[in-house]
């Protein structure tokens, strides 16, 4: 059954996106069983709601200790994955999803990790990809989701206006496979939950760079369902990161008001989370909420700091993947506290950034 995330409303079958107040859905009721069984995502076929039928190969992504830290902090590298984020794990259960039903066509909008991944299994697949991008996305993303032999849609207007015209096209047909506008690719994202969980426990914190609030959401559906098995009877702590400038799910937490979008034209240079209206952002809020974890904002010569702190330990992180390490020190671990930090996609996504003389 699939539960609107504001007001509630309850479907029994698959859809987008609530039919009474247009909101975000997740899946709910209780999965399954606890059976990990091969390797890489589909390990957990038995906790996922939908048969596989594309993979890359993506997930069981690294988790590395770090060096340089008395404290027992671990880096969860998912720009391991094939097409270089995390995406991946929401991918390859929605395209699944399409080619199981047919379809000929994915549609989806994008800040651009998400529209190379869609791109590249919808070519895997055999599907067409239609990608909408908002202005101000890095070449090499662009670069890589023509690679794939996707349709690049420019918008004027930002990311909302890309969303609006991808869901435009799922009306006339195409498979929506957008983040937030797709309850199934929570349920993708929510195996890093399961493998953490095998690779180190539950972590007491976990500390996730945000845009839309689906991976936030995502990770901490996974643990909780852990707990309804009876796997485990812990939960982490849910830390959302944002860019100081762009952070309309840490300012509506701090201050317990609605989801508000920033000032038109603030911006920051990590565009992977620069998302001014999150579609995931209440069920984000609620599991910051429900698990005591909380919200920061760093600065983005922070973030900058942070992607070369991570080089110095031999990963290579875009710029909102090393949000995550920009938070940390605003992060109080104590005693023998362990925590996780997402680093959510690869440098090699957005180089440039490093040459920047200005921050
Ligand atoms: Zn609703």
């Amino acid at each position: 059954m699939f539960r609107c995330t504001k007001c509630g409303s309850e479907f029994p079958d698959f859809r987008y996106t609530c039919a009474r107040c247009g909101s975000a859905l997740l899946l709910e009721g209780a999965p399954k069983r606890w059976e990990p069984r091969g390797a890489g995502l589909w390990r957990y076929r038995s906790m996922l709601p939908v048969s596989m039928s594309i993979s890359l190969s993506e997930g069981n992504s690294p988790l590395i200790r770090r060096r340089d830290s008395s404290d027992e902090v671990f880096l969860k590298v998912e720009g391991d994955n094939p097409t270089g984020s995390f995406k991946d794990r929401g991918t390859t259960v929605v395209i699944s999803d399409a080619y199981n039903r047919g379809h000929r066509t994915a549609v989806v909008a994008s800040t651009g990790n998400m529209g190379a991944s869609v791109a590249a299994y919808s070519a895997y697949a055999n599907l067409a990809a239609k990608v909408f991008i908002p202005p101000g996305i890095p070449e090499e993303k662009i670069a890589q989701i023509t690679a794939y032999g996707a349709e690049l849609v420019p918008v004027e207007g930002g990311f909302s206006a890309a969303v609006a015209r991808a869901r435009q096209e799922a009306e006339a047909g195409a498979y929506l496979a957008s983040t937030g506008l797709n309850p199934l690719f929570i349920e993708g994202l929510k195996t890093i939950a399961y493998e953490l969980f095998e690779q180190m426990g539950v972590p007491d914190k976990i500390v996730v760079p945000t845009g839309t609030g689906g991976l936030l959401t995502a990770i901490f559906k996974g643990f909780r369902e852990l707990s309804a098995l009876g796997v485990t009877d812990r939960l982490p702590q849910m830390i959302a990161v944002q860019a100081a400038a762009v952070a309309p799910i840490v300012e509506a937490w701090k201050e317990g008001t609605e989801v508000r979008p920033p000032p038109e034209g603030a911006t920051t240079i990590a565009s992977a989370i620069l998302v001014r209206v999150p579609f995931n952002g209440l069920s984000a809020i609620e599991a910051m909420r429900r698990s005591g974890g909380f919200g920061v904002t760093v600065t983005d010569h922070q973030i900058l700091q942070a992607i070369r702190a991570l080089g110095r330990e031999g990963i290579f992180a875009e710029p909102a993947a090393a949000a995550s390490m920009a938070a940390l020190e605003q992060i109080e671990i104590r005693g023998d506290e362990r925590v996780a930090l997402l680093i959510t996609g690869s440098g090699l996504k957005d180089p440039t950034v490093l040459l920047r003389k200005d921050l």
